[in-house]
């Protein structure tokens, strides 16, 4: 049974069922109950997070207005919720976290009406965590989080990291969501990916796509499965796109068809590296079907399928 965690932060929501369960890193409950005080504050740093790894309290006091009493007393919440950071040296300073990213990003969605609550998690990689959350129906919402667990991950040199800045991961983080919103956009619904639905800071809404991971699943027809993933690669390369990153554990099956999704790392057609990181894409799924369904697809023919 699906438990819904409202985490509206307008008052005209009515609001129970609300305890302290948490979400992500922060709780429903300090979502939803944030003063607008704390809102301030959490964009200010927001605002203020290329300019400075961490953000000066005197940044704080000049950019809100608040007395610095007001201040100290907001920024303790804030950093006993998990969404905000403190540093003390060499000046004392601060920094928003995903936990506040998270926060701002949930208060835009639902104020606009994408989302009027959060749901369970539904999945978790190496990036992101996705839930399940309630629009106009069910709906999945991807939390980009490059750094922190994936910190040692390949895919942080890509090339948006190299923009720089100080507090990269939020960046990097908001970058790969709207680079995976914008293939989305680009590929539905000539290629099966998840309709796309918005996209704020480092989430993604999208539909949600009510079925399991390739890995999870024992095909009836897997040579018929393969084509159509073949057939959606090819779809996606005549778009001038390449997944990067497509294997077993990147498809969903719902009702017997294939739903391509984790496209943050997609490059252009046109990229140096596109060959190799096509082939590699093809590679992974022909080895999957060989090893779990003794299938045998000849590579030179679906590299051609794909590409000619
Ligand atoms: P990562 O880069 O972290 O692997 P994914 O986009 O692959 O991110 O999402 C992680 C997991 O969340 C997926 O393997 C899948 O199980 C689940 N998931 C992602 N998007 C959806 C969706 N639209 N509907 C249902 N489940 C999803
Ligand atoms: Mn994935």
């Amino acid at each position: 049974m699906m438990k819904w965690f409202l985490v509206a932060v307008r008052s005209d929501f009515i609001v129970r069922h609300i305890t302290t369960l948490t979400i992500m890193a922060v709780s429903a409950e300090h979502i939803r109950t944030l003063h607008k005080y704390e809102k301030t504050i959490l964009s200010v740093l927001e605002r203020q997070m290329s300019r400075y790894a961490w953000i000066p309290l005197e940044q704080l006091i000049t950019s809100t207005g608040f007395a610095e009493s007001e201040v100290n007393y907001r920024l303790a919440r804030l950093i006993e919720w998990g969404m905000v950071r403190f540093n003390p040296v060499p000046y004392d300073g601060y920094a928003l976290v995903f936990g506040g990213y998270d926060t701002l990003a949930l208060a835009s969605l639902t104020r606009k009406g994408t989302i009027s609550a959060l749901g369970t998690q539904i999945g978790e990689g190496k990036e992101s965590v996705v839930y399940e959350a309630l629009g106009l129906g069910p709906v999945a919402i991807k939390f980009h989080r490059i750094g922190g667990r994936s910190f040692n991950s390949a895919r942080v040199n890509r090339e948006y990291m190299t923009e720089g800045g100080h507090c990269p991961w939020l960046i990097a983080s908001k970058l790969s969501a709207e680079r995976e919103y914008k293939a989305l956009v680009a590929l539905h619904p000539k290629v099966s990916v998840p309709l796309p639905i918005a996209q704020n800071r480092h989430t993604v809404v999208m539909a949600l796509i009510h079925g399991a991971n390739l890995n999870r699943c024992i095909l009836e027809a897997p040579a018929f499965v393969l084509d159509e993933i073949l057939e959606n690669v090819r779809i996606a390369y005549k778009e001038g796109m390449i997944h990067s990153d497509l294997s077993e554990y990147n498809i969903l099956m719902e009702d017997g068809k294939c739903v391509l999704i984790d496209w943050p790392q997609w490059i252009e057609t046109s990229h140096p590296n596109a060959e190799t990181t096509l082939n590699r894409d093809i590679d992974n799924i022909l080895t999957y079907f060989k090893r779990k369904y003794k299938l045998t697809y000849d590579r030179e023919d679906a590299i051609q399928c794909v590409t000619g």
